[in-house]
């Protein structure tokens, strides 16, 4: 087979639009000052990420009103300058051998925060109490929930673009392996080989660990790629992304290899009836719950919804699972911007499953679907 070619890398450098960076920490800034918190520790990697474009896996980030400091250790130390800079974000980096958050608390009482905020889903019970205890007795601490993942929701025009090549890359993966389904490769073969070929057409790395799940496996709804060997007459799920710049993609196909007979069809066609239905009820304003609603009556209808064993999505960006939540408990109402996945499935014991999953993108008039294969790709 010839070299297959890289689809990013030979795109133009600049394919991407830049991402806005300095917008990210101003809508912060202002939604602490509405909250009434003088400053915010982040260590949230991923929400580090998204202020600073810092990809280590070590930092820690003061916000206050007045600057912005950016802790790490020697290990980043000209990373984090380089990505910072690339990034357009101006704030005072100190690299120290030992100890960042004493440095933040130090910094956050010399700039006289009072009212400090630290992101309670990725503080450890330890680390709060030291904080109260010992580095920052002086002033308040607040748990605070959620507040950069909700700036996170509203994609801008560079993060969509790198999205939406995240889902090309799969797409194009899928189409180039998928013959390989029909010479009896095993699960982790077949896995292995659309691994590899996102790879080469330019993913950083995989969304998540593949999974292939065929025959009477397929009615895991996660179940990891096995030794056994895919052949005619199965139904082939396979849930898959591609990672670009540390944004994911993310997407199933059930493929029926020869002739799966009619249960097995029917299943088929009721989830692609119910992932359409679901994809159709999408537009800004909607409920994610009434999407998941859309959804699950099409399964519903044809006596399945038992076999229906999760939500309908989830949001997509710099986490492959995010928010907004697209289930029957989501309070989430959908905005353009936004990165959603519309997936459901039915699975039914020793039989086997189905699922389909675009990644979609909700736009002023509806949505745009990122996720562009073919959504009953049979052999
Ligand atoms: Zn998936
Ligand atoms: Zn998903």
């Amino acid at each position: 087979m010839a070299v297959t070619e890289n689809f990013i890398e030979n795109l133009p450098a600049d394919m991407f639009p830049p991402m806005e960076f300095t917008q990210r920490t101003q809508r912060l800034q202002s939604r602490m000052q509405r909250d009434g918190l003088d400053g915010l520790v982040v260590t949230n990697l991923t929400n580090l990420r998204y202020l600073t474009g810092f990809t280590g896996s070590a930092g820690v980030l003061l916000v206050t009103q007045g600057e912005l400091l950016f802790v790490s250790d020697g290990r980043y130390r000209d990373q984090s300058v380089a990505e910072i800079a690339a990034a357009g974000v101006d704030l005072r980096i100190e690299i120290v051998a030992a100890d960042p958050d004493s440095v933040i608390a130090e910094a956050a009482l010399h700039a006289g925060v009072d009212s400090l905020g630290l992101e309670a889903q990725s503080v450890t019970w330890a680390a709060q109490q030291r904080w109260q205890s010992e580095l920052f007795t002086t002033g308040e601490i607040t748990a605070t929930h959620g507040v950069i993942e909700e700036l996170r929701l509203i994609k801008d025009a560079g993060e969509a673009a790198r999205i939406r090549a995240a889902c090309a890359i799969a797409d194009e993966a899928l189409l180039q392996v998928r013959p390989r389904l029909g010479e009896g490769p095993t699960e982790v073969e077949f896995g292995l080989e659309l691994d590899a070929r996102m790879r080469t057409l330019g993913a950083a790395d995989l969304s998540f660990e593949t999974i292939v799940a065929s025959g009477p496996n397929g009615a895991k709804p996660h179940h990891h790629p096995s030794s056994r060997q895919i052949r005619e007459g199965d139904l082939v799920v396979i849930d898959f992304g591609a990672l670009i710049d540390g944004y994911h993609s993310d997407m199933t196909r059930t493929v029926a290899v020869g002739d799966v007979g009619p249960d097995r069809q029917n299943m088929l066609d009721v989830v692609l009836a119910s992932q359409q239905a679901g994809v159709e009820a999408i537009y800004p304003g909607v409920s994610a719950a009434e999407v998941d609603a859309a959804c699950r009556q099409v399964i519903a209808e044809a006596g399945l919804e038992e076999a229906f064993l999760h939500s309908t999505g989830h949001g997509v960006g710099l986490d492959i699972h995010e928010e907004p939540r697209v289930s029957s408990r989501s309070t989430a109402i959908l905005r353009p911007g936004h990165v959603v996945t519309v997936e459901p499935g039915v699975y039914l014991p020793e039989f086997g499953g189905v699922r389909i999953e675009d990644t979609l993108l909700v736009t002023d008039g509806g949505c745009d679907r990122l996720t562009l294969a073919p959504k009953n790709p049979s052999l």
